[in-house]
Parts: C-alpha cells; structure tokens; sequence
C-alpha cells in the first residue's frame, strides 16, 4: 500500500531524498527550494515543515534512498 502527497507516491516506513519548496508567501523563504536528504515516509506522507515559518512545504521531487540508511 501506498499514498500520495503532492501527486508523488510514497511507500510507507521509507525513506527518500526529497526536495521542498515553499510556498507560504508571507516567509521568507517563500518560493525557495531545499533539498532534504534522508525523510521518512512515515505512514506514507512525508511530512516536511519549514523552519521558518513551520508550514508545510510542497514537494517538488522525490527518490526513494537505495539502499535504504541503517536506522538503530
Ligand atoms: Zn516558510
């Protein structure tokens, strides 16, 4: 099973490298992208705040780390 966010599909308890943009226009990074190595899908949405103004971001890319990192 899987789940959609921003019309990427996501398998669940994954982890991907994922770029986010955001489009909150009253922050400062607004239309700014990042990249985020290492997110965890969680139950297959990838959440991604932003740091500034804590909104959601859009993902704007997405791939799934092969091989999946160690996680202990
Ligand atoms: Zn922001």
């Amino acid at each position: 099973m899987s789940a959609t966010a921003d019309g990427f599909t996501f398998d669940p308890f994954t982890y991907y490298d994922i770029t986010i943009r955001d489009d909150n226009s009253a922050c400062i990074n607004y239309g700014q992208t990042f990249d985020a190595p290492c997110v965890y899908s969680n139950a297959g949405v990838p959440r991604v705040q932003c740091g500034r103004c804590g909104k959601p971001m859009t993902i704007t890319a997405a791939t799934r780390l092969d091989p999946q990192p160690e996680m202990s």
